[in-house]
């Protein structure tokens, strides 16, 4: 069965989660939206992929001759299921127009989870989305850390959480950004968002997160804290993480990578289009056990990291694959996960 897939809103994530659909036997990619008119409508035009905008939107982007299928209401029509892929808060405002259309959708991590049934993360939740009608993937620092936490829960028995989160200032598009020369301590008042993130999705785990922004554009990282109640050892960790294709291992002694900035120019060695890294990147040199804690720190490529689980989604949300596994297996092959490095 292959289902026909719309994506509302063509930037950063949404036009990822296009070019990722396309590599799917089980989904069709039939359309994306586009609310201003440039360069990205004559190369997904030239990727064969029909563009769509509002009726009163049509004339501009004729005038500048580019070319148009039709309106949003044509495309959405279309679709077995719509991926919401609009800037932060708008999403939730999109939603009535896919509930008059009676279609389901799967919203970002800039929505609320209150917007939607399920907030998602392939290897936490999978199941708890099949056949529901609208969805979350929760946002790229949430995604990370619900991949990290939910492998360690597989494998080991672990207590609380405490994680502070070094974010990026902006997307490399975002010119307008800042800060350009400070350090932004996002929320002053602790603990941050990001942990009730976490537990929309893990709803039993105690985590507390902080968060700062830096001047960089090209990476997350966070360094992570967790109790341990099993008797583990750092080598152990290392062990399982390896077992995760999700989750990529870096030994900064032997890659001789030891900053975003290499980590990101790997991406480009490897041939990743947009040096897109679809994985938690984890220093295996970070790795460390001190009694019962331990110590890691991450590195979260904020533009890709949710591509996968946009992709798992569907086909959670449509019920084409109800076994996660198999799923997940298909995603990372046809993204080039697993195995890299
Ligand atoms: P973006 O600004 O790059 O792209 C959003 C696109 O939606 C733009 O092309 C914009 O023109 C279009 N748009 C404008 N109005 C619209 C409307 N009414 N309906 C549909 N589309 C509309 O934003 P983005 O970074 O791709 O973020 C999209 C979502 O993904 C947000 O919820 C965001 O929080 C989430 N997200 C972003 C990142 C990231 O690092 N950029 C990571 C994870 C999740």
């Amino acid at each position: 069965m292959t289902v026909k897939i719309a994506i509302n809103g063509y930037g950063t994530i949404g036009k990822r989660i296009a070019d990722a659909v396309k590599l799917q036997d089980d989904m069709k990619l039939i359309g994306v939206t586009k609310f201003t008119p440039d360069y990205s409508v004559l190369l997904a035009n030239k990727k064969g992929i029909p563009v769509y905008t509002t009726e009163d939107r049509v004339q501009a982007f004729e005038e500048l001759g580019y070319k148009v299928s039709g309106t949003i209401n044509e495309l959405f029509e279309q679709a077995d299921l719509i991926i919401d892929a609009s800037p932060s808060k708008v999403g939730a405002k999109n939603k009535s127009i896919y509930e008059k259309l009676n279609k389901p959708a799967i919203f970002q991590g800039g929505e609320k989870a209150n917007t939607v049934e399920v907030s998602f993360s392939s290897l936490c939740n999978y199941e708890n989305a099949i056949g529901k009608k609208y969805v979350r993937v929760v946002s790229c620092n949430t995604t990370a850390l619900c991949r990290l936490l939910c492998t360690m829960r597989k494998n080991i028995d672990i207590g609380k959480v405490r994680v502070t989160l070094i974010r990026r200032a902006a997307d490399p598009k975002e010119f307008k950004k800042g800060p350009i020369n400070a350090i932004h301590l996002k929320p002053i008042k602790l603990p941050s968002h990001h942990g009730p993130d976490v537990q929309s999705v893990v709803g039993d785990i105690d985590i507390v997160t902080t968060a700062l922004i830096v001047p960089t554009t090209l990476m997350h990282v966070h360094v992570v804290n967790v109790e341990l109640k099993d008797k583990v050892s750092a080598d152990d960790v290392v062990e399982f993480l390896r077992k995760e294709p999700r989750i990529m291992l870096i030994n900064s002694e032997k890659l001789g990578i030891e900053a975003t900035s290499q980590v990101i120019e790997m991406a480009r060695d490897l041939g990743r289009v947009r040096y897109d890294l679809y994985e938690n990147i984890v220093w295996e040199d970070s790795i460390g056990v001190d009694g019962n804690e331990l110590w890691l720190v991450q590195a979260v490529h904020q533009e890709a990291i949710v591509v996968p689980e946009n992709i798992d989604a569907i086909r959670a949300v449509t019920g084409i694959e109800k076994d996660p596994v198999k799923s997940i297996e298909k995603t990372n092959k046809t993204l080039g996960i697993g195995g890299v490095i």
